[in-house]
C-alpha cells in the first residue's frame, strides 16, 4: 500500500505538493539523484514520454524530416560563430576541458541546443538547390546550467527534448516551414488533450539569433505559465555566419534560410499531469497511458476459480485487440486498495470482474476521469472500451480548454493587472509595443509579457496599460516557470 492513501492530495489547493507527490507516488521522476538539477525518469513516467516521442517522431517523419543523431559535444570555435547565440547561452554552458590529466587543445561544450553542431554539417551537405529543402530532427538530451531554481520536469540542467532543423531556398519557404512546425506540435498537444496559447514572443525574449520566435504556453494550476514548445524563424541569420550557401538554377550562390523547433518532454509531460490529474492521482489520456486498462478480479469464497479464469479470458481478448492491459491479481491487496493504486497511476479504464460478471459473461467498466460505471457484455468488450477511450479523451480535452478560458482575463490598468496577477491568472492587456513598458510590467507585477497571439489580430481595448500611449497590440502577461 502506498504511503499516500492516508494523505489527502489537493491539486488546486497546493499544486506544488500535489505535483511532487505525483512524481514519486506514480513513479514519474525522482530528483534525489546526487547531482542537482538532474532527475531520473522512472518507469511509468518514461513510458509516457516514449509514447509522446513516438507520436511526434512519426508526424515529423510524415512531414519529411529525417531522423538523425548528432554528437552531444560541440567545439568551442563552432559555438562562438553566432554572436547573439553565444550571448544567449554562454552563461549556461557546461564545458569539457580535460581528457584525463591532459587539457584539451580545443575545449568542447555539451550542447545547450544544437544549431552550432548541425550547421557545419548542413554546410557540407548543401551544395545546390537540389539539396533543399533539408529537414531533420533528433530526439536527445540537452544541457543548460540553469541558475533559476530547478524543479523536476519543469526546469532541469539536463532535459529531454526533440529538436528539428530545416534549411530552405528562400524566406517564403522557411515561413511555410514555420507553419508546418506549428501544425506538427499542435497535432501532438491536441492528441494529449492539452490546451495552449500560441504566442509570438516579444523581440527581447526571442531565441538568440532568431528573426522571431513562437511559443506554446499553457496554464498550470499554480498560475505559472508552462512553455511546452517553441518554433523559430531564423531567416538568413545562422546561414550567414555558417556560410550556408547553395547554387540556384542560374548558377548564383545564395544564402539558405533556416528554421528550428523544439518540444520539451519534461514540460509536456508536466502539462499532461497538471491539466488532467485530480485529487486521486493521475488521469492519463488513453493514447499515452502505459497501461490503458486494469483488470481487478474480485474473488468470492468458493468462486475464486471461475472469477480468475474469466478475468484471464478478458485479459487475453484485450491483448489480442492491441489494448495495453494489466491484470492485478496480487492477492496481498484488497480490491479497494487496488482501485486506489491504479487510480493514482491514472489508468483510463478499470474492469471489475466478480462472480456475478463471470456468471453473466459481462464486465463492469469504470472510467478514471468521471468514475462512471457501465456494464458491457463480453462480446462487446473491445468496442465498449474503445468507446470509453474516446469519451475520456474528449472529456479531458474539453476540461483543459475550459480551464484555459477560465484562466484568461483582461486588465485595463496596472493596478488591475497587479490584482489579477495575484489571483494567478493569465491577463490580456493593451500594450504600445515598447519594450520599456514590458520591463515596467515585469518590475511592477509578478508577471512577464509573454507575447502576442500569432496570426490572430487582436484589437487593443484601450491605451497602453503602462504609459497610456496608443496601444498597438494585446499582450499576454503571466507568471512563468
Ligand atoms: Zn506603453
Amino acid at each position: 500500500m502506498s504511503e499516500n492513501t492516508s494523505k489527502s492530495l489537493k491539486k488546486w489547493g497546493n499544486f506544488s505538493e500535489w505535483f511532487d507527490d505525483m512524481l514519486l507516488e506514480a513513479q514519474i521522476a525522482d530528483d534525489r539523484y546526487p547531482v542537482k538539477g538532474f532527475s531520473v525518469y522512472r518507469g511509468w513516467g518514461y513510458s509516457i514520454v516514449k509514447r509522446i516521442y513516438q507520436m511526434l517522431e512519426e508526424k515529423l517523419e510524415d512531414e519529411g524530416h529525417q531522423p538523425m543523431q548528432f554528437p552531444v559535444v560541440i567545439p568551442e570555435d563552432a559555438f562562438q560563430v553566432e554572436e547573439d547565440h553565444i550571448k544567449g547561452f554562454s552563461a549556461e554552458v557546461f564545458w569539457i576541458t580535460h581528457a584525463g590529466e591532459n587539457e584539451l587543445d580545443r575545449r568542447l561544450l555539451l550542447r545547450p541546443t544544437s544549431e552550432t553542431a548541425i550547421y557545419p554539417m548542413f554546410r557540407i551537405w548543401i551544395r545546390s538547390h537540389a539539396d533543399l529543402p533539408l529537414r531533420m530532427h533528433q530526439t536527445c538530451n540537452v544541457y543548460r546550467y540553469e541558475t533559476k531554481a530547478t524543479r523536476p520536469l519543469f526546469r532541469g540542467r539536463e532535459f529531454l527534448w526533440n529538436e528539428a532543423h530545416t534549411a530552405h531556398a528562400d524566406y517564403e519557404e522557411a515561413e511555410r516551414q514555420v507553419k508546418t512546425g506549428v501544425e506538427i506540435y499542435r497535432h501532438v498537444y491536441d492528441a494529449l488533450g492539452l490546451s495552449y496559447i500560441l504566442l509570438k514572443r516579444p523581440d527581447f525574449d526571442k531565441f538568440p539569433g532568431a528573426v522571431y520566435s513562437l511559443a506554446f504556453d499553457t496554464w498550470n494550476p499554480d498560475g505559472k505559465v508552462n512553455q511546452i514548445g517553441t518554433v523559430h524563424e531564423l531567416g538568413e541569420n545562422f546561414a550567414k555566419v555558417f556560410q550556408l550557401t547553395y547554387e540556384d538554377e542560374e548558377g548564383t550562390q545564395k544564402l539558405a534560410h533556416t528554421t528550428c523547433y523544439g518540444m520539451g518532454m519534461g514540460r509536456t509531460l508536466a502539462a499532461t499531469i497538471a491539466h488532467h490529474g485530480d485529487d486521486n492521482g493521475l488521469v492519463l489520456p488513453p493514447v499515452v497511458a502505459p497501461k490503458q486498462v486494469v483488470i481487478v478480479p474480485i474473488p468470492f469464497k468458493g468462486k475464486e476459480k471461475e472469477v480468475v479464469s474469466y478475468a484471464r479470458e478478458i485479459e487475453s481478448k484485450l491483448k489480442t485487440a492491441g489494448i495495453r492491459v494489466v491484470m492485478d491479481d496480487d492477492d496481498r491487496l484488497r480490491p479497494g486498495e487496488k482501485y486506489y493504486k491504479w487510480e493514482m497511476f491514472g489508468v483510463p479504464v478499470r474492469v471489475e470482474v466478480g462472480p456475478r460478471e463471470a456468471d453473466a459473461r459481462s464486465v463492469t467498466l469504470v472510467r478514471r476521469d468521471t468514475k462512471e460505471k457501465t456494464v458491457a457484455r463480453f462480446e462487446d468488450l473491445v468496442g465498449a472500451i474503445r468507446g470509453l477511450f474516446g469519451d475520456i479523451y474528449e472529456n479531458l480535452r474539453t476540461r483543459s480548454w475550459e480551464r484555459l478560458d477560465n484562466e484568461l482575463v483582461e486588465a485595463d490598468t496596472l493596478d488591475e493587472l497587479k490584482s489579477k496577477m495575484n489571483d494567478r491568472r493569465i491577463v490580456r492587456v493593451s500594450w504600445c509595443g515598447d519594450p520599456h513598458c514590458a520591463f515596467e510590467i515585469k518590475d511592477q507585477v509578478a508577471g512577464e509579457v509573454r507575447g502576442t497571439l500569432w496570426k490572430k489580430e487582436e484589437k487593443p481595448i484601450g491605451p497602453c496599460v503602462v504609459c497610456g500611449d496608443t496601444a498597438s497590440e494585446v499582450a499576454y502577461v503571466s507568471r512563468t516557470y
